[in-house]
């Protein structure tokens, strides 16, 4: 029998069952219990983040005028720490040859029938200038397991190549990397290719399930793909960023499995997650979603990151076009400070006029081009942000959790994202985007404090207007 300990480097003792279980049993006990209830919320209106237990709680309770308190108390705390920014970026898929037999994933070894593709360097040149066409300047780069196909050298490879591309204003500055679980060693390489944040899903931290849904292959390894973390920090890397795929299991499994991990992460490396990704399973090639019995409602996908957002209040929370609009504009309310906008979710999909379904990994559901997706977020009174400033200089880690805490890092990101939105507007907005965007941009100005700073962005701006690119804080 395994023994929980957040500081333990053992999947089984960081991510115990025993643990969620009481965990789960005492959100149940608690549901109704509206003065724990209050007092959790209390404690999370101080800003410093909750346990996995008082999440739990706050999870399981139904009581509506609680709920409403939850939400709101997640939408200010998302004020708060992000303001009304929100980052884009776009996925980039590489390859899509796979040995695991991932019974969720159309890339998994079993299907016979999609075919495979794996970018060329050409190809991989090629996508990256339809990305900067768009406006994109962050992407995250997604890749079947492969060791034949794709191994760490090709990975390093087109990394090189995507920073490399350089075409009219265009530049990619951050390339995140959603890669299969790997050796301390290939993250130091990675680390060294000047990655920003490593992503990887635990997919669902039931060690059962788990072993049922990943059948064959390296990913069948449990504690292999539950401690990469670790071994990513033991590598360099200073942005680790997690998620669950929501529908394999229980939600409230994986949402104490979730927090109970970023416990994990600030107790062993000082600093938590730098995001949490909240995606859910979708119709693909030779996927039925429903094949999996632990679909959740909208109303509890909702619920589930506005919980995440008070229990985590300095980790960035990711949704993708898994999710439609309608969706997607409740979720960013409540806590959301990346999305993705014009994604195309197969191999070589940006180079093709049409959207390919034929190597495709999931179903898009927010169907939008960048441009309407900036375009409908300003309208509802976000600034998108472009910004990459802050792994440049150094922000990585837990100096840029420090600086989240202390409330500073507000004074670099604010001016950063009206430059940024500035630099898309000038090269690849539409004319009504464009016309909302400068305007959008004169109101924020005023929302920066004090009257130095006003001053200094309103020349970079202009500095913006007369060519000049890549101006940050
Ligand atoms: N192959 C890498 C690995 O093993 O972690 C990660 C890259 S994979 C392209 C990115 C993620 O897509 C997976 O971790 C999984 O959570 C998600 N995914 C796979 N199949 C999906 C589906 N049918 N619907 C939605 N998301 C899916």
């Amino acid at each position: 029998m395994y023994k929980y300990d957040p500081k333990s480097l053992k999947a089984e003792e960081f991510i115990n069952d025993e643990e969620i279980q009481a965990t789960l049993a005492y959100a149940d006990e608690n549901k109704d219990n509206l003065e724990l209830v209050d007092q959790i919320l209390e404690k999370a209106k101080l800003r410093k983040g909750l346990s996995h237990r008082e999440a739990s709680v706050l999870l399981a309770c139904e009581d509506e005028k609680k709920n409403a308190e939850i939400y709101d108390l997640a939408e200010q705390i998302k004020k708060d720490f992000y303001g009304t920014r929100i980052v884009m970026f776009a996925p980039l898929y590489l390859s899509n040859y796979c040995v695991n037999g991932c019974l969720y994933c159309p890339y998994h070894a079993i299907n016979k029938t999609i075919p495979r593709k794996k970018l060329t360097q050409e190809e991989v040149r090629q996508e990256v200038i339809a990305l900067q066409d768009m406006g994109h300047k962050r992407l995250a780069i997604e890749s079947g397991e492969d060791p034949i196909n794709n191994p760490i050298e090709y990975i390093l490879e087109c990394i090189k190549t995507i920073y490399s591309v350089k075409h009219k204003n265009g530049a990619i500055r951050r390339v995140n990397v959603n890669i299969a679980a790997t050796t301390v060693e290939n993250y130091r390489k990675l680390k060294e290719a000047g990655i920003g944040t490593y992503i990887l899903f635990q997919e669902t931290y039931h060690k059962d399930s788990y072993e049922v849904l990943h059948p064959t292959g390296p990913k069948h390894n449990y504690a292999y793909h539950t401690e990469a973390m670790d071994r990513a920090m033991e590598g360099g890397i200073d942005d680790v960023g997690i998620g669950v795929l929501f529908g394999l299991d229980k939600y409230r499994y994986e949402f104490a499995g979730l927090l109970m991990h970023a416990e994990h992460l600030e107790a062993v490396h000082g600093v938590g997650p730098h995001t949490i990704s909240v995606p859910r399973v979708k119709k693909a090639d030779d996927i039925d979603p429903t094949a999996f019995d632990n679909s959740l409602s909208d109303e509890m996908f909702c619920k589930i990151a506005a919980c995440i957002r008070i229990a985590v209040p300095y980790t960035g929370m990711i949704i993708s076009t898994r999710e439609t609009p309608e969706v997607r504009e409740k979720i960013i309310r409540l806590g959301v400070s990346q999305i993705s906008g014009g994604s195309r979710t197969s191999v070589g999909g940006y180079t093709e006029e049409e959207r390919p379904h034929d190597t495709e990994q999931f179903d898009v559901s927010d169907h939008r081009t960048l441009d309407e997706v900036v375009n409908w977020l300003m309208r509802a009174g976000y600034i998108p942000s472009f910004c990459t400033a802050c792994y440049r200089e150094g922000r990585v880690g837990d100096r840029f959790m420090s600086l989240c805490k202390s409330g500073q890092i507000q004074n670099c990101c604010h001016p950063n994202a009206l430059m940024t939105l500035k630099e898309y507007l000038v090269d690849y907005a539409s004319e009504d985007t464009r016309k909302i965007g400068e305007a959008l941009i004169e109101k924020e100005i005023e929302n920066i404090g004090k009257d130095s700073i006003k001053e200094v962005v309103r020349k970079e701006l202009k500095k913006i207007e007369g060519g000049k690119r890549d101006i940050y804080f």
